[in-house]
């Protein structure tokens, strides 16, 4: 890793982006994390940014996370820091104990059933997890997430289970060009955000301070609108191959199409 690498330089470009955007908000640089999203790229590359400075990281397919926690752990720990595990995937409910087990914080908790078995699987001595609720904003386009108008029943519920910790919730509207259209989507998070923590208890509404919203296309309109966790990958480790693509076989051949 030298000086300029590509991971160097994307890194830095998108802290210099949340550092804009966190300007342009008059909002104060530490009330915006930055998660990197390392999905389908290897522990070499959580590694290599994680020696730069980035802590956390998060993860959509379960078993390709657990492989990758694993190898980052024995690299990481003999450095002496912890790296956190953020899983923002979908979840079965037949995969709820591996991620109650090897993550920090859940983005894309959208029933009951699966709040109550991360609740049931997390392992006491790892202390609580700490769980966003996935809302849907953005209407019948996106399948998953809980409609806003249940996302308050949801918290509650997931209130009542002392393995996990509520913070906040999580939007991934479909993906647009127009800003105005995604500061519309943002802004109904953050306006749903501020109704539930209003319905809380005064202790509870202490901790239920994240919106876990904007990617790489969008950050900007996202920290305009009070996002607190920002999900990117693409802008830093590149675009994404699908898993176990044709594209990384070495002999494919010209003729299979784009
Ligand atoms: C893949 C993914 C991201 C990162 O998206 P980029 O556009 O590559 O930054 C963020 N959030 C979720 C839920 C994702 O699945």
């Amino acid at each position: 890793m030298n000086g300029d690498s590509p991971l160097r330089q994307n890194y830095e470009r998108v802290l210099a982006r949340i550092d804009r955007a966190c300007e342009a908000a008059a909002r104060p640089r530490a009330s915006v994390h930055l998660l990197a999203v390392s999905k389908t790229f290897p522990a070499a590359d959580v590694l290599a940014l994680a020696a730069l400075g980035q802590r956390a990281f998060g993860e959509n397919y379960v078993q390709e996370a657990l492989d990758k926690i694993a190898a980052c752990r024995d690299e990481w720990s003999r450095a002496g820091a912890s790296l956190s595990w953020h899983f923002i995937g979908p979840i079965q409910s037949n995969k709820t104990r591996p991620i109650a087990e090897h993550f920090d914080w859940i983005h894309s908790v959208d029933r009951e059933k699966i709040a109550r078995r991360l609740a049931e699987q997390r392992p006491p001595a790892l202390g609580p997890l700490q769980v966003c609720v996935q809302v849907n904003v953005s209407g019948e386009a996106s399948k998953s997430g809980v409609a806003p108008d249940e996302a308050l029943a949801l918290v509650q519920a997931c209130r009542e289970l002392p393995a996990l910790r509520v913070r906040g919730l999580t939007a991934i509207p479909e993906p647009t060009d127009d800003a105005s259209l995604q500061r519309r989507r943002f802004a109904q998070l953050r306006e749903l955000h501020e109704r539930i923590r209003a319905a809380l208890d005064p202790e509870a509404a202490g901790g239920f301070d994240t919106l876990s919203m904007g990617m790489s296309a969008d950050l900007e309109s996202a920290i305009a609108e009070g996002s607190t966790i920002v999900r990117i990958g693409t802008a830093l480790f590149g675009s994404r191959l699908p898993l176990r693509s044709p594209l990384r076989s070495p002999l494919r051949s010209p003729s299979s199409g784009a």
